[in-house]
């Protein structure tokens, strides 16, 4: 025993005393041996206490060892007492073990030698019990006193201890209360338990840094961030899950605030340029993973300098300001507009449908320039010069796409400014073209540029005139006649398709209910329609109010659709048909062939007629691919109780063929082409007459 050790010894013969003294002396180097021979100096050392054993004969003049055993443990319960005794009894002994003797020897020469070792084992004892409790209460301060929280729980996420920093980080003030919830309840996210549980598994029980919002006990969301373990026995046995767990809210809130700060413009709170760099970089990954059309724009605004010189910077800023939100305005939720440096800007146009797309950005970015822009009273005009390069076509990483779009930014300026000029060339003259295309179908309408032409549909059997479907003309005042594949998709994407489509659908009931009043046989007319026109949550209404104003009975009104047209909205175009064909108006598929050629959505829809698409029919009957297409189509089109008619037949060969596959009806210049209103009576005339 390294320190000092520290023994009472009561015993009035000196002889044993010296005995006593001899065995301890053995076992302890730094003895210190207190003896005493009345009842006042015990009791005195009992009180001050610093005594590391007792060794106390049974009889002595003054009391007895059992006074003595009870008396230290009642002042020094975890103190060691020996008996040492050559008197005592058995009785004595068993006494003496109740008050919590810790050993008892018995005076003999044997025996003597078995002191030494009881005092040292006692002392040992004590001396490590005294360790552990010390450590304990040291640990337990330390779990009550660190600003960290902790925790043990069960492996089910069963609270089972916390310190007092866990209660108050969630705002508990009662650790029973706190140990009868379970993690789950604390987790905002239902699967928040799951998600550490998994850690756990994943990194070999334990978690670092695991970041989870939490919710308080009033309520109040929390960030938190927790390191947790599992806790085995030595046979690996998992015990308990322990952590220790800090609220990093503000941490949290700082971040995002910095986050922010370094990705963004501080002036126009635009995405800067790192912003821009990350989200040009994730774009270009989309784009080539799924396989789209990316536009990136780079804009530099025309003299910006000299507004800075003449009216100065704070003028300078709240112009930028404006400019930035001008540009917001131009784009879509997915676009992404970065303010790169000074007066430059730049766009990220992902999922483009064609090149051209952009070049219409670009000229909405312009118009939206063009209206002056007061700050501080002065009126001032803006203009842009704006480079434009698309992904994949001029180039698929970021530093060419930069490089390019920088190079197309400059032709701009060499083109005289407050304009927009593409990295290829090419491009320029195809969105040139497309662009005045837009422009003038803009006012086609207004300008009286739109009319009808009527192909007639004949009856296979009776070659009677069955029905005529209008088709869209427009005659430009400079490029002359300009086909519907040519303007009806820009119709469709500018959004310009709903106004000129309602056009048509007047337009041509009126024309019908116009034959049927001049005398002539009552056909049906055919309107071809637009996926938006379908989509127009007032398109049954539209069409009501159509046929109400042109007097036109709706079974005379047939409605031309297309195969992804139904596809795409299912649920809607079941309940739009279903009142469509209540109404008693006829629903055709048309361009049958080409699509899905599905024919399980046709059983589900109130479909009257097919039109089988004209590239089926131009090869038959020599191609059988397609001859079979079209007998096949037929067969089970008129299993399903549904007409069919073939489109574009313009030979002899085609219309006896289709006659013999028991085809209904048909249309193709082979009959006629598509004619002005006025060539249609005739027309009637003769095949009535047929
Ligand atoms: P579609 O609905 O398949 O119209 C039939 C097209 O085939 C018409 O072309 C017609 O002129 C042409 N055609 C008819 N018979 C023959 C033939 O024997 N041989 C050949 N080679 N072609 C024939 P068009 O008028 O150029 O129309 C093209 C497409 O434009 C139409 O295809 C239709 O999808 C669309 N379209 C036309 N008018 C409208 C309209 O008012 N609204 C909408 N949304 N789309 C329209
Ligand atoms: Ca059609
Ligand atoms: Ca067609």
């Amino acid at each position: 025993m390294g320190c000092a050790v520290h023994v009472l010894l009561i015993d009035d013969n000196p002889d044993d005393g010296a005995l006593v003294l001899r065995a301890l002396d053995r076992e302890f180097p730094h003895l210190h041996v207190q003896q005493f021979s009345d009842q006042a100096a015990f009791d005195a050392a009992l009180v001050a206490g610093g005594f590391d054993l007792v060794i106390t004969d049974y009889h002595i003049g003054w009391t007895t060892g059992l006074e003595i055993l009870r008396a230290v443990k009642h002042l020094h319960p975890y103190c060691p007492v020996i008996m040492f005794t050559g008197t005592g009894s058995e009785e004595i002994a068993v006494e003496a073990m109740k008050a919590n003797l810790d050993d008892y020897i018995v005076k003999s020469v044997t025996h003597i030698a078995r002191l030494g070792a009881a005092a040292r084992a006692a002392v040992t004892q004590v001396r490590q019990s005294q360790a552990l409790a010390e450590a304990e209460l040291r640990y337990r301060d330390l779990f009550n006193g660190v600003p960290i929280g902790l925790y043990q729980t069960t492996p089910d996420g069963q609270i089972i201890d916390a310190n007092p920093t866990l209660l108050h980080i969630l705002g508990y003030s009662d650790l029973e209360l706190f140990c009868t919830l379970n993690v789950r309840d604390l987790c905002v996210h239902p699967e928040g338990f799951e998600l550490l549980q998994h850690a756990l598994v994943n990194h070999g029980g334990k978690t670092r840094d695991f970041v989870a919002q939490l919710r308080r006990y009033d309520g109040s969301i929390i960030w938190t961030e927790s390191c947790t373990r599992i806790v085995y026995d030595t046979h690996g046995k998992i015990l308990y899950h322990e952590g220790a767990l800090q609220d990093i809210s503000e941490r949290r809130g700082a971040e995002a605030r910095m986050n922010y700060l370094a990705h963004h413009d501080d002036l126009t709170g635009l995405p800067n340029r790192v912003m821009f760099k990350f989200r040009l970089e994730q774009a270009i990954a989309e784009s080539a993973r799924r396989g789209t059309l990316l536009a990136l724009l780079l804009l530099d605004m025309d003299r910006f300098k000299a507004i800075n010189d003449t009216l100065g910077h704070a003028v300078g800023d709240e112009l930028l300001k404006m400019l930035g939100g001008r540009l917001s305005g131009c784009v879509r939720d997915c676009d992404t507009v970065a303010r790169l440096a000074g007066d430059e800007f730049a766009l990220i146009l992902p999922d483009l449908t064609h090149a051209e797309d952009a070049a219409r950005v670009a000229q909405k970015i312009l118009a939206a320039f063009a209206p002056s822009f007061n700050v501080d009273g002065h009126e001032l005009f803006m203009s842009a010069s704006i480079g434009i390069a698309t992904c994949p076509a001029d180039g698929c990483n970021l530093d060419i796409l930069l490089r390019n779009v920088d190079i197309a930014m400059y032709h701009a300026k060499e083109h005289g400014r407050n304009t927009f000029q593409f990295y290829a060339t090419e491009m320029n003259t195809k969105a040139f073209e497309r662009l005045s295309l837009e422009n003038a179908l803009r006012h086609a309408l207004e300008r009286n540029e739109l009319f009808l032409h009527y192909q007639p549909q004949f009856d296979l059997r009776t070659g009677k005139i069955i029905a005529v479907e209008a088709l869209l003309r427009w005659r430009h005042p400079e490029l002359g006649m300009i086909s519907p594949p040519q303007f009806i998709p820009i119709a469709e994407e500018t959004g310009m398709i709903t106004p000129i489509g309602e056009w048509v659908l007047r337009t041509a009931c009126a024309q019908n209910k116009a034959w049927q009043v001049g005398g002539l046989p009552h056909l049906r007319v055919a309107v071809n329609l637009s996926p938006r026109q379908l989509r127009q949550s007032n398109f049954i209404h539209v069409i009501e109010q159509t046929l109400h104003e042109t007097g036109l009975a709706p079974c005379y009104l047939e409605l031309e659709l297309t195969e992804s047209m139904l596809m795409h909205n299912t649920e809607n175009a079941i309940a739009m048909l279903t009142t469509l064909d209540a109404m008693g108006i006829d629903i055709s598929v048309d361009d049958f062939g080409t699509g899905y050629s599905s024919l399980a959505y046709l059983k589900r829809l109130p479909i009257n007629a097919l039109k089988i698409d004209k590239s089926f029919v131009s090869d038959i009957p020599g191609d059988l691919d397609d001859a079979a297409i079209a007998s096949t189509i037929i067969v089970m089109a008129h299993n399903l109780g549904i007409r069919v008619i073939a489109e574009g037949v313009e030979t002899p060969a085609q219309k006896d063929f289709l006659m013999s596959h028991d085809c209904d009806a048909m249309q193709g210049y082979l009959f006629s082409r598509p004619v002005e209103p006025d060539k249609i009576p005739p027309l009637l005339v003769s095949s009535a007459t047929r």
